[in-house]
């Protein structure tokens, strides 16, 4: 059953204006998707993300079938919608967010094909990752469509079982979360881990070993 609620249409036009001021969706990049029930919110492709009003969604079912447009008819859903669709159908996610933050961008030249680290603090902020242990997302490789990552990203995701996100090589990472709080959660830590790791290589150190007792 289709449910239009008006502060989930505001809550994305706020989000989509902090995740702006992060520098995760600039040049009309990246985006954000919310479900709530079978009601899945999506973001317009290509507009300035800091200025979308909570008019400018649309609604989609569970099946991806588009409910209800915007006001404006000029506006196309994102490109992302298949994308954030292997979120909700393989993890059951309520939140997904796409960013192009520059952070996880360089962090993908830095390892192969997956993301590692350990020891580090903002760890415990992903769900059912401790200190101890190590963080690991997947990286697959770009392409020229961002609809054409649809199977790459499923498979990583079947692979990655534990990882909350997905980084994609010289573009930006797809991160969700139970619940959108969960999914911005999960972004701001897997961005500090990222920006962490690119740091730590520059200085010569691992951010995948294990350090010594005395560091
Ligand atoms: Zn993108």
């Amino acid at each position: 059953m289709m449910n239009d609620d008006p502060q989930i249409r505001s809550l994305i036009a706020t989000l989509c204006r902090q995740f702006y001021d992060q520098g995760w969706v600039s040049g009309t990049g990246g985006g954000i998707s919310i479900r709530s029930g079978d009601t899945v919110y999506l973001a317009p492709s290509g507009v300035p993300k800091e200025r979308i009003n909570p008019d400018d969604l649309f609604l989609l079912n569970r099946e991806g079938d588009i409910v209800q447009r915007p006001t404006s008819d000029a506006l196309k859903p994102s490109e992302c919608q298949h994308l954030f669709y292997n979120a909700y159908n393989l993890r059951d996610a309520g939140a997904v967010l796409h960013s192009h933050s520059l952070n996880a961008m360089l962090v993908t030249l830095l390892y192969d094909d997956v993301f590692r680290v350990t020891h580090l603090e903002m760890m415990k902020g992903i769900t059912g990752v401790g200190y101890h242990d190590v963080c690991e997302v997947p990286i697959i490789n770009n392409t020229a469509h961002e609809c054409e990552l649809t199977e790459t990203m499923a498979d990583a995701m079947k692979a990655y079982p534990k990882s909350h996100a997905v980084l994609v090589r010289r573009h930006g990472v797809y991160v969700w979360g139970d619940d959108w709080k969960q999914a911005k959660k999960h972004a701001e830590c897997y961005d500090y881990l990222f920006a962490a790791a690119v740091r730590m290589k520059q200085m010569g150190l691992d951010p995948a070993r294990m350090p010594e007792a005395t560091l």
